[in-house]
This record gives C-alpha cells, structure tokens and sequence, in this order.
C-alpha cells in the first residue's frame, strides 16, 4: 500500500511530486486514490501517462493468439501491437485480418509493426525533413509575416546553466524575482544530482561528458541595480550578471531585449545556424543557456517573449510549475524518424493554466532534427514559488556586462512621467469580502450584499475577480465603482492576506488563487461543490450567494457571526454562523 494520497497536492504540484514515483503498480495505487477521491481529470491524465510509461517497459509481450481481432477496433489493434515483438506472430495476425475483417487500416498497422520490429527500411524511415525557410519553400504565400527572416538556430551548440531575469521595481528586487532564484536552485541541485555532473555520476552524463555543475545564473538590468547582487546570491544565484545604465532607469523593451541577449550569447552572431565573433568569458564556455526563466509580470512578460523570439526559441508564458525530467516522444518532427520512439533529456517542464486555469497544460521545448531551440524559456506567474529563505552566507561571482550599448537600443529617451493615482489599496484590511460572477444573476444586488456584508466588519474592503471586470455585467451606478479593474484580485490584481477573505460565487482559478491564498481564513460560498476554490478553503459553504450572503450579515447583525470564521477579524462573533446557515463546512 503506498502512502502517496493524490488529494494532498493541487494539480501543478502532482507531476513534480510523482516524478520519482516508476512502480506502474504504485501509480495504479494512486490512480485509483484519486478516483476515489477528487476525481480531477488533469490529475487522472497526469497519473495515467506515468502508468503508461512504466507499463511500457515491464510489459510482458501480448499474446498474439489470443486476440481477438473481430471484436477490436483499428485503435485497439495499434496499441496491442506495441506488445508483441516476434514477426511470426505478427504475420499471422496479419492473415487473420486478411481473411476475417480485412480492413486496410488494421493491415497496414500490423504491416507496419512488422516492418518496425524487423528494423527494415520501411520501418524505422528517416523522414525526410524539408528545413528551406518557409519564404523559399512556398514562395507564392501572400502572409504579413513574408518578410520575417526565417530563423536558423544552432545544432550541435553547447547549453548549459538556467538563467533568471530578476526584475526590480521601483528600486527593489520584486518577490517573484526571489521566488524564480530559490526555484531555479532547487532545480539546478536536483539536475546536478540526476545527470551526474559529479564525478561519480559520470554515467549519466553519456550525452554530454561535463563535470562541473551548471548553475544558477541571475541577470539584473537597470540603472542602480547592483545594490542587489548579495541577495541574488542570497537566495540562490552562483553568477550575477550585471548592466547598469543610467537610460536602463525605467524598462524599455528593445534596450533590455539586446542587452539580455547580448549577455545570453557573449556577444557571438549566430546567423544561419554558424556561430560567429563573440567574447572569450572566463567564466563560461557555452554558446546559449540551457534554460531562462522571466517573472510573468507587464514587464517579463514583454522581455520573456522578445528574448526567447531573439535567442531563435520558444517561450511558455504564465507558468506555476516547472521540473526537469528526461521525456520520451514519438513524433517524427522530434525523431526525424516514423515509427521509433527517441528519449530526449533535460527537459523542463513547464505547467501552465489553460481554459481560465480550469486545465493544465505541460509546454515542452524540444529540439528537431535540423534545430535546436534553447535556451528552454518560461515565465512564470508571480506567487506560484515560495521565497526561500536567503542565506547570506552563500558565495557567487559577480560580473559586470560592459559591451557598448548601442544608441538605437533607446530609441524612446523618458523626459518625464507621472505615477498614476494609486487607486484602492486592498491590502492591509482585516476583511475583504470578494465577489465573482456567481453575482451574474442580479448583478447589482450581489455588490449591494457585498457592500453590506463588508459594512459589519470594522475594516473591509471589496474585492472582485478578473470575471468581474471583463465581465459585460451591467451594473447600476451606486455599485459601479466597485467593479473596476483597480479592485482586482489575484495575478494581475492586488495581492491581499487579510485575516478573513469571503469569497462569494468565485470558481478559484489559480490566477484569484495567487492574490489571496495567504489569507489566514478564507470562507467561499459556492453552488457548486466540486469548485476548485473549496481546496484551498478553510470553510466552504455550498448554496446560493443570494441566500448565504443575506444569513451572514444577518447573523453578523445579532453577533452570532461564528468565531471559526471571523477570528479576530474585527467583528464581535459569539457562535458558529456555518452550522447557522445550513451551509456545509470543511
Ligand atoms: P467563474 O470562473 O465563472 O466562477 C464563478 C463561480 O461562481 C463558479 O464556481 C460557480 O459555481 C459559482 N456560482 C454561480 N452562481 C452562484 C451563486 N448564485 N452563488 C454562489 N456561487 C455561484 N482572475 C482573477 O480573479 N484575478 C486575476 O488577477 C486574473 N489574472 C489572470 C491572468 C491571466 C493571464 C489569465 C489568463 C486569467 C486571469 N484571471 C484572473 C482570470 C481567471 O483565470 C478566471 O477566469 C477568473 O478568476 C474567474 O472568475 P470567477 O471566479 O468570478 O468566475
């Protein structure tokens, strides 16, 4: 019996938590906890591609007399060929087809698998991969994009270290900066260990015969910067790079782009995949890093997409979780060869919400035949990593970038500018009462009861979801003013912990998650009892905000407001208000 429960980790954290799980029947174990369980269809696919690939080595080889081919469809046949090795056997299901069903597909997949296991010509075909840049191979396209020079990145270059944009603000070093440098640690120790840069672990490192342990490499841009070079050490960085610049006092895209990519290539070309000129760096004997990682803030996210287009790679935006782990592909883009399965090593894997973060995606940047794409790139969402704890006593190397700065790298010199007023504070309240588009339904009437419910407390706010504030509710104008952007909560909103967050009619979508999880008690009213926001809740309340909402200030009203939920939030509770309201709590 396996002590894993599924149910203890959200979705992104799954994978990193299972990767070293590779007992199919442990996997099986936990497949059918979280069945039991949640029943999460990203965890279910999470768990079951690892059973597959476990599955897949151990497997016995199937037994080809006992299939029953009238009863199986072409998809059935394809997956139980993989099992069977022997060329005999395949030919003789091969004429069983023939003379039962006889369809073309199930022939040629068994015809197929025949000329794989003999390793013929036919099998394992090398594709023949057309690599003309697309403006030569269709030279009649009419596409906006005609003119863009087709990018040819390196093969056979040598990558190495994760590279982390640490982002300032207004002179400080912003947490998710902190975040990305004790993430980037964690993963650079854990792919030390795994790919055997040490000298006893020479066997793993086949692919590349190096010894020294890649590193965790912080890039600080901008006009006073290096005032934070201890704490990029601190919090886990070996190499500091830093460019400093008086027109680097505020971000602008172009100059960052060219200056983090001068860094990222030592200043070398790589026009039509050959790498030209360069720096010789001490430091360094590499022509790409292997990785770069970027905040998904307004500013990395614009940086992130430029350098990664640069550097001739692709980027994986909004991340919340990322791990390294060899993959196995099939795909004969990724092969360049149909029929074979090829393992590619050193692969981060980056998650990312899809579908408003009601779905998963794992993004992989793998190479092809004829390129190669690094640095490997992701950015990822602010609060997603936990800020380590620095550790002052950590050393690193500090190198100062001085190439010359180009003149048409600034072509916007900032004269002046003005801070924008600072809007609504939400931060620093006792008690926010936060609103989704559960209120669809009367839209109005739910800021009201918002409003209300807020009045009770001696220091609330509103806050709402970005559901809101997209959202083409029609609100009358006493409420209006609370449904504006400056009232948002979350990964592109304000981030809040106050000591008692209420969410109401509020799905719990990673990016609201971000901005609020850290509350000391959060309550969530929801309909439905399957929403994602009841994980991360301290009481949940299944029923209609119409009717909870009302029962709450009520309550608050006598002082029955339970004191489970209100703490000391600032009301004067005096009993339990979830028992009170029928709602269910957990
Ligand atoms: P929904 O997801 O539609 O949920 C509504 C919930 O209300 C449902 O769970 C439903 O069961 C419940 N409900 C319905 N009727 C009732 C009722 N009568 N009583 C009680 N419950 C009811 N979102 C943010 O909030 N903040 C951000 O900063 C943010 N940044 C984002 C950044 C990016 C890059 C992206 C892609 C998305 C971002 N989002 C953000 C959007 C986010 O993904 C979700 O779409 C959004 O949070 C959903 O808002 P919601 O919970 O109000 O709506």
């Amino acid at each position: 019996m396996t002590d894993f429960d599924p149910s203890d980790y959200e979705i992104a954290e799954l994978g990193p938590a299972i990767k070293d799980i590779e007992d199919a029947a442990e996997l099986e174990e936990i497949l059918q906890k979280e069945h039991r369980g949640e029943n999460r269809a990203g965890a279910i696919a999470l768990i079951e591609s690892r059973i597959e690939k476990f599955s897949d080595d151990d497997e016995e080889p199937a037994d080809a007399d006992g299939l029953d081919l009238s009863e199986m469809s072409a998809a059935d046949v394809g997956n139980a060929l993989q099992n069977i090795d022997e060329v005999e056997d395949l030919q003789s299901l091969l004429e069983r087809e023939e003379a039962g069903g006889d369809r073309g597909s199930v022939k040629r997949l068994i015809q197929n698998r025949i000329d794989s296991v003999q390793g013929s010509d036919e099998a394992a075909t090398e594709v023949e991969i057309d690599d003309r840049p697309p403006e030569e191979k269709y030279p009649d396209l009419d596409h906006p994009t005609r003119d863009k020079r087709h990018a040819r990145a390196l093969r056979g270059g040598v990558y190495r270290d994760m590279w982390v944009y640490c982002e300032t603000q207004a002179g400080e070093l912003i947490d998710v900066s902190k975040e990305m440098l004790g993430k980037a640690r964690q993963l650079m120790d854990q792919y030390n260990e795994d790919y055997g840069v040490s000298e006893e672990n020479s066997e793993a490192s086949e692919t590349e015969s190096r010894t020294e342990a890649e590193r965790v490499v912080a890039v600080l841009i901008g006009d006073d910067v290096s005032k934070h070079v201890e704490d990029a050490i601190a919090y886990g960085a070996d190499v500091v790079l830093v460019r400093e610049d008086e027109r680097l006092s505020r971000f602008q895209h172009k100059a960052y782009t060219k200056i983090f990519c001068d860094m990222a290539r030592a200043g070398a070309s790589h026009d039509g995949g050959e790498v030209t000129g360069g720096r010789d760096e001490d430091w360094r004997d590499y022509d790409k890093p292997r990785y770069t990682i970027f905040p998904a803030t307004n500013n990395g996210r614009d940086l992130s997409a430029l350098v990664q287009g640069e550097l001739d790679s692709g980027l994986a935006s909004d991340c919340s979780g990322l791990y390294i782990e060899e993959e196995v592909i099939s795909n004969p883009v990724k092969t360049g060869v149909a029929g074979e399965k090829k393992e590619f090593q050193r692969i981060l894997h980056m998650k990312r919400p899809d579908f408003s973060g009601f779905e998963y995606s794992t993004i992989l940047c793998i190479d092809n035949p004829t390129r190669e794409f690094h640095p490997q790139g992701a950015s990822v969402i602010p609060g997603s990593f936990d800020i380590p704890d620095p550790n002052p006593g950590r050393e690193g190397l500090v190198l100062e970038h001085d190439a010359p700065l180009d003149d048409d790298w600034f072509p916007v010199t900032v004269t002046d500018f003005d801070q924008l007023d600072e809007g609504v504070d939400l931060t620093g309240h006792d008690v926010i009462v936060a609103v989704g588009r559960g209120i669809g339904d009367a839209p109005t009437h739910g800021i009201e009861l918002a409003q209300e419910l807020a009045g009770q407390f001696d220091d609330a706010e509103i806050g709402v979801t970005r559901g809101i504030v997209t959202g083409s509710y029609q609100f009358d104008g006493h409420v209006e003013q609370y449904t504006h952007e400056e009232r948002q909560i979350g990964e592109t909103g304000q981030v809040v912990a106050p000591k008692l967050y209420i969410a109401a009619g509020i799905s719990g979508a990673v990016q609201h998650k971000v901005g609020m999880d850290e509350s000391d008690t959060i309550v969530a009213i929801n309909t439905d009892p399957g929403a994602r926001i009841r994980g991360f809740s301290d009481y949940f309340i299944e029923g209609d905000l119409f009717e909870v909402l009302p029962k709450l200030i009520e309550a608050l009203k006598e002082g029955r407001f339970g004191e489970a939920i209100a703490g000391d939030a600032g009301a004067a509770p005096d009993g339990g208000v979830a028992a009170d309201d029928g709602g269910e709590t957990r």
